[in-house]
């Protein structure tokens, strides 16, 4: 058996459980096994029925799970892997899953290869996965030796599928929580302050980096943005740490990966750490004054100049192009 350990937010299963079912379903076939669900949550009972192509659905639903409650729930992942002894175990490799897993890994003795992106099967056993590291600049090999082997997917390694077939049969899982399971919670969510649309979902996104010089700077971003529609504002981590900008906005390795149609990089001199959350843009332009600067070599326009004069006439442009 495959065990899916999935996850829940707002209600519905998340991007991230929907892939991870889909890779544990495509496993089973190549494996010729079958595939369990695991859900935590609260009110999680509700979604099980929905799944398809899981032949069970183990359900630990309980009030105090509205948020992830990392001890109760690595205990719980921890006796279900226990009880059902799965060959494989997958979950999403979001923050939480590789949090999790890690702590299930701790408890059960378990090696973990976390973000896999590939997976190889060979007369019907899983051998070897492939694993990204570094926001997907570095791939690397890993062979397993521990069983069952504990995985988690990489975020978008490969797209959800829905697929057909009887509904699964539903268990009840009951393990015994003590407080101290609880001492690690979470007690309050904040919305980030950020309006508007997400990096992560925004068509055009225009990053600002140390050559912007200061936060009031970053008004002329917000204005072309606007201009241009469909468009957030991003930074580096120069930006962020000046407190140019609020962490949420960083790109990067520490910060969001974003894949928009466009990214316009400007004062960004296009480090490694800043490139791996902006390599997957279909586009880049970058304005810099430095004609050396490495961005120019991922970047397939380039204006060499001062952003200063450069950005203020692309907005100048833009309103007389809309006769604004
Ligand atoms: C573990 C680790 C994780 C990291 N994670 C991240 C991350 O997630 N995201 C991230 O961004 N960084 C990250 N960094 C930092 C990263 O290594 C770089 O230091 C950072 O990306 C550089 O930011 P920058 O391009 O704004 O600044 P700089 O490298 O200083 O570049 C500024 C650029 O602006 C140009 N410039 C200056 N003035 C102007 C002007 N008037 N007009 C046009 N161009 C101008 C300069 O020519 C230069 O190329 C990380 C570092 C480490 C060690």
């Amino acid at each position: 058996m495959i065990l899916a350990i999935l996850e829940t937010a707002k209600n519905a299963l998340s991007e991230a459980s929907l892939e991870t079912v889909t890779a544990a379903r495509d496993l089973a076939q190549k494996t010729n096994d079958s595939v369990a669900a695991l859900l935590i949550g609260k009110g999680v009972r509700a979604l099980a029925a929905s799944l398809r192509g899981v032949s069970a659905v183990l359900i630990a639903d309980d009030e105090r799970f509205e948020s992830y409650v990392p001890e109760a729930f690595a205990k719980i992942a921890a006796a279900a892997i226990t009880q059902k002894s799965p060959k494989i175990v997958l979950a999403p490799g979001t923050e939480t899953g590789n949090d999790l897993m890690a702590r299930v890994g701790a408890r059960l003795n378990l090696g973990l290869a976390t973000n896999c992106t590939e997976f190889f099967v060979e007369n019907g056993a899983l051998k070897r996965v492939t694993r990204s590291n570094w926001g997907g600049s570095l791939l690397e090999e890993v062979e397993i030796l521990s069983s069952p082997i504990v995985l988690t997917l990489a975020p978008h390694a490969i797209a959800a599928q829905s697929a057909n077939g009887a509904a699964p049969s539903v268990e009840t899982l009951s393990v015994a929580l003590s407080e101290k399971e609880f001492r690690v919670r979470v007690r309050e969510l904040i919305p980030s302050e950020k309006k508007g649309i997400s990096l992560t979902d925004a068509k055009v996104v225009i990053g600002g980096g140390r050559g912007m010089g200061s936060a009031e700077a970053f008004q002329m971003l917000e204005e072309l943005a606007a201009l241009i529609g469909n468009a957030a504002v991003g930074a580096t981590r120069v930006a962020t740490n000046n407190n140019w900008r609020p962490h949420s906005d960083q790109i990067g390795q520490t910060g969001a990966q974003i894949a928009p149609d466009l990214y316009i990089a400007c004062g960004i001199s296009g480090a490694i750490q800043h490139m791996v959350g902006c390599k997957n843009s279909k586009k880049i332009l970058a304005i810099n004054k430095d004609a050396e600067a490495p961005i120019f070599q991922r970047a397939d326009y380039g204006v060499i100049g001062d952003l200063h004069q450069i950005v203020p006439a692309l907005i100048a442009e833009l309103k007389r192009l809309k006769g604004a």
